[in-house]
Parts: structure tokens; C-alpha cells; sequence
């Protein structure tokens, strides 16, 4: 039998874990907090007896991640490439704003959703992350960093609620007092529109931010961008989004990537507004990146402002996303398809 990942049990299996093999439980909130601040080795847990971490090294691990490449951004931004156990790697993205510092991680290795514009799909899932591997990017990259993170966005490589548990798992040992305690307010998730999960999600009782990668206004666009689309349509997504919005008393965010003369047209904000007329939503619009996959181009920076102001007239709070990082590869399976190829 292998050894037990520590970080990928939550804090109430690990009591339950040291219970079992003859702890007390105390021990479990000593090794939770070492965990998630970064120790490589039972030997930096000062606090325990030298036969305890003797002990623990025969039947536990303490997993690491190794930087395979590290790219600065002028900007401040910092984009991970790391080396998980299995030789498999993933990116995350350490921003550096005024307010704090928010991490964007990914949840999977690879992607099946199979979006036409992302470059994480590429070659589709190869695994799901587990709890402690998502952890991991959030602790190595502070323990790097040498800085505390702010905020965490799930909105790497993979698609969040198609790893469920084990994101959920994440979260709650993220938002630990005795671990990182980063306050579900500042989680934000992103997804292509997994229906059942998100009326999942919503009855966690998990007050994060739910962001919802929409990108078209009618069907047959939607589905031509994500093949998502063709399983749960748009009027299905919405009703989801009500739900969540119900039971949450959470503002929901729409993500809407601007590909030039695709989904750029003040139509196509006119349908925006239509589909999201009293909803408590805000709209976040991304200039398209363009990847080697396709053709799609960014919308001209003019398209993008009067796409907004089309909604803002009409009462929908929409903000433009700053593009930061991008001198370097930051935006999300890039670097991991760069290495690959490379
Ligand atoms: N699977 C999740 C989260 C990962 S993608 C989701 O689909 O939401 C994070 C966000 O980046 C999504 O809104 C996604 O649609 C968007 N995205 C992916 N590729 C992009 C690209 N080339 N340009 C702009 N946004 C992109």
C-alpha cells in the first residue's frame, strides 16, 4: 500500500486518520498547519518528537511540486510551470496587484471540454489534479513568492466541476483556520456550464464566486464554440445560474471572451442584456487570446468598449479584463503546450 497524502484528506479526515492509527487528536491540527505552510519534511515539524515524524515518514507523505519553469511578467505577474510526482505538469498564475495577491490554478491535467479558443484542450484530459495537488500550486507558489495569497481563482488548466470532490476538498481545506484560511469570498470558480454541478455547488454552502464562461448568445454559436453547449444549452445554464443566484444570495459573473467578428457585435450585446435582464450577474469581458489551435482574433479594443457600453446603458455592470502578464505565456495551457511540444 502506498503511503497517505497528507493534503489530500480535509482536516477532519486527517483527525480521524491520526485517530486511527493511534494519535491524539491535537496532532492532526499541528501537522495541518505545517502542511500548509509549505514544509518539505516531517523534520521541519518542530513541534512533533523525533519518533512521531519517525513514524509518520514510514506511513505518510508530504507531497512537493517541482518548478519546471518560472517566467516574470514587467507587470509583476509570475507564471508557474510544475512538476508533479507522476512527471505530468500544470500551470498556475501569480498576479501582483495593489490590494493583494490572487493565484489563478488549474484543477486538471488537460481538458475534455474541447473549447475552440483554449489551448488547454488540447489533447484533451490526461487526469484529474487531487485536492493536495491543488494545494500545492497555492502553497508553493506563496513559499516562492515569500508573499501571502489573497485570492484564488480557479481558472487554470481543466474544467473545475469536472473534478468535483476533489475541488471541493481543495476549498475547504484552503478556507481552513488552521491552514491557509483564505475566505471562500475569495475563491472564485470558473466554469464551461456544467448544469448539475452547479446546482450542486449551490448547496454546499460555499460563499465563493461562481464565474460562468458564456461567450455566445444563442445556441448554435455557444455550441460551435463549446461542445458544452450541445449537453446543457444556454436557457439550461441560466436556469442553473437562478439556482445558484437563489440559494447563494451570490452575484454570479459571465465571462465572455470577444473574438473579432464571431460573438463582437452590438447584436450580440443587445442578446447579452436580454438573456441576463434581472439576474444579479456582472459581465466580464476578455479580449479573445489567440492560440496556434485557431484562427480567432482579439476584438479591436473600440469593438470591446462599445460592446460594454451597449450593457452599461442598459444597467448591467460589465468590466473589461486587464490583460496583465502578457509578455509571457499567461494565459492558461499555454506554457504547459509550449513545453510538450518543446
Ligand atoms: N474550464 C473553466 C475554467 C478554465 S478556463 C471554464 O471554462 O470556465 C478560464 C477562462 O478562460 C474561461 O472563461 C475560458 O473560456 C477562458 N479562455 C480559455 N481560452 C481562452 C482564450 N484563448 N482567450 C480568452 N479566454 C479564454
Amino acid at each position: 500500500m502506498g503511503k497517505v497524502r497528507l493534503k489530500d484528506l480535509t482536516y477532519s479526515e486527517l483527525e480521524e486518520y491520526f485517530l486511527s492509527i493511534g494519535l491524539k487528536k491535537f496532532r492532526a491540527r499541528q501537522v495541518f498547519e505545517w502542511l500548509y505552510k509549505g514544509v518539505e519534511s516531517f523534520d521541519e515539524m518542530t513541534n512533533l518528537s523525533l519518533d512521531l515524524r519517525e513514524k509518520l515518514k514510514e506511513i505518510c507523505e508530504i507531497t512537493t511540486m517541482k518548478i519546471v519553469e518560472k517566467q516574470i511578467s514587467r507587470d509583476g505577474t509570475v507564471k508557474y510551470l510544475w512538476e508533479l510526482s507522476d512527471g505530468e505538469t500544470v500551470e498556475s498564475v501569480l498576479m501582483d496587484y495593489k490590494h493583494g495577491r490572487p493565484i489563478c490554478i488549474s484543477t486538471q491535467v488537460g481538458c475534455n471540454m474541447g473549447c475552440k479558443f483554449c489551448a488547454s484542450t488540447v489533447g484533451g484530459k490526461v487526469r484529474d489534479l487531487t485536492a493536495g495537488e491543488i494545494s500545492d500550486q497555492v502553497i508553493f507558489a506563496a513559499k516562492d513568492s515569500n508573499c501571502s495569497i489573497s485570492n484564488i481563482v480557479l481558472m487554470g488548466i481543466g474544467e473545475p466541476l469536472d473534478n468535483y470532490d476533489n475541488v471541493t476538498k481543495f476549498i475547504r481545506n484552503i478556507n481552513h483556520f488552521a491552514g491557509m484560511n483564505i475566505g471562500a469570498r475569495h475563491i472564485s470558480l470558473s466554469t464551461c456550464g456544467l448544469v448539475e454541478r452547479i446546482k450542486q455547488l449551490a448547496n454546499e454552502e460555499i460563499p465563493l464566486t461562481l464565474s460562468v464562461s458564456l461567450h455566445a448568445t444563442n445556441n448554435e454559436k455557444r455550441s460551435s464554440l463549446m461542445p458544452v453547449n450541445k449537453k446543457y444549452n444556454i436557457e439550461e445554464l441560466l436556469d442553473a445560474c437562478r439556482y445558484y443566484i437563489e440559494k447563494t444570495n451570490r452575484r454570479v459573473t459571465f465571462e465572455y471572451a470577444l473574438i473579432n467578428e464571431v460573438n463582437d457585435y452590438k447584436e450580440d450585446a443587445e442578446a447579452l442584456f436580454k438573456l441576463l435582464k434581472g439576474m444579479l450577474c456582472h459581465v466580464n469581458l476578455i479580449p479573445v487570446n489567440n492560440v496556434d489551435t485557431n484562427n480567432f482574433e482579439k476584438s479591436s479594443m473600440e469593438r470591446i468598449e462599445k460592446f460594454r457600453d451597449t450593457l452599461m446603458k442598459k444597467g448591467i455592470t460589465t468590466t473589461i479584463r486587464r490583460g496583465l502578464g502578457s509578455d509571457i505565456d499567461a494565459s492558461c495551457g499555454q506554457l504547459r503546450r509550449r513545453h510538450r511540444k518543446g
